[in-house]
């Protein structure tokens, strides 16, 4: 029997697995491979998003509560396992010029204490593959920008046996992707296809909206086909019922429309430690199927520090986070 393999995918806020790469997640945990969802935050300055959804939450506490709850149902739904990282949600921050963080939320918290609890994670689960965000965020909110930087720290540094042994014994994923589902080129086929189809688009206000505010589009790699998988994510989808609305974008696009235009969810390779071909159909393409952890993991030591896409400016990626051992580092919440 081939070895177990293990897939993190993490995310910034309750609800974030269930609209990037969820139906990827199912299907790979029906393929007998085991999913850890981590949370970094328990989406506690998440507003009600779904008019339709009744109920009193006022406060971090309260709201913590039901998005735990919804959560269990979405974890359900894809058929994985999930962890809270235990930070507290910053808030999309709204006006101009932009208030500034909350005291103690996720993103105005210090990485050097921030990292070493997923290092904990990524140490104690062993992925072979990991999912983030990319360094934009995927979208500027702060939260997934901090989601990604430690994330792209935690890969590079559970790595490494002289990093905080006390965190459990060195640990190199083979591969970290980013997300990469909201992209224009998705938005603008399902929107094409819509009006085709002579039905009323959502994507058109979010389209003029990037064409407004241009994002740097990365490219994806590997693209997975998740039809058979859909029914899932929309199962964990409506799960987070105080936040997504049964009758608003993210169920507005027919199904049969969406398997036939765009049955896929796609990452872009961010960094890998074993071969690999792109573009590829298979988040483990290029980890050797009958391969032993610890073949695989002395197989990786050879490698020597990986490159990490969105950091090709600098000398190295361990050197742009470790220098200082990591600084607390504010700049980035735009
Ligand atoms: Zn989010």
């Amino acid at each position: 029997m081939a070895p177990q393999r293990r897939l993190m995918a993490v995310h910034a806020h309750p609800d974030d697995e269930s609209s990037k790469g969820a139906a990827t997640t199912a299907k790979y945990s029906d393929e007998s491979a085991e999913v850890l969802i981590v949370t970094c935050t328990g989406g506690e300055r998440g507003d009600v998003l779904n008019p339709t959804f009744t109920g009193d939450y006022k406060g971090l506490e309260a709201m913590r509560e039901l998005r735990q709850r919804e959560m269990a149902q979405a974890r359900e739904a894809l058929g994985v396992s999930q962890v809270w990282l235990g930070f507290v949600d910053s808030g999309l921050p709204e006006g101009d010029p932009l208030p500034p963080l909350p005291a103690g939320s996720f993103a105005a918290g210090d990485l050097a204490t921030e990292v070493p609890e997923l290092v904990r994670l990524v140490r104690s689960f062993r992925p072979h593959v990991m999912t983030t965000y990319d360094p934009m965020g995927g979208y500027p909110h702060p939260d997934h920008i901090r989601t990604h930087q430690i994330s792209v720290a935690a890969y590079i540094l559970a790595a490494h046996p002289d990093y905080r042994p006390d965190l459990g014994e060195a640990w190199s994923v083979l591969k970290l992707y980013y997300n990469h589902d909201f992209s224009i080129a998705r938005s603008l086929a399902l929107h094409e296809a819509m009006l085709d189809a002579g039905l009323e688009s959502p994507f058109g206000p979010w389209i003029d909206r990037r064409n407004e505010h241009p994002i740097l589009e990365r490219h994806a790699t590997t693209r997975i086909d998740v039809d058979p998988w859909r029914n899932r994510r929309d199962a964990a989808l409506r799960a987070h019922a105080s936040q997504i609305d049964p009758g608003g974008f993210f169920f507005a696009v027919p199904r049969e429309l969406e398997s036939q235009v765009w049955p896929w969810e796609e990452f872009e390779l961010a960094s890998t430690r074993v071969p690999a071909s792109i573009p590829e159909v298979d988040l483990f393409a290029g980890i050797d199927p009958e391969a032993s952890d610890a073949e695989l993991q002395a197989a990786a030591a050879g490698e020597g520090e990986p490159p990490i896409a969105g950091y090709e400016d600098t000398e190295s990626a361990i050197d742009f986070l470790l220098p200082a051992g990591i600084e607390p580092d504010n700049t980035t919440t735009n």
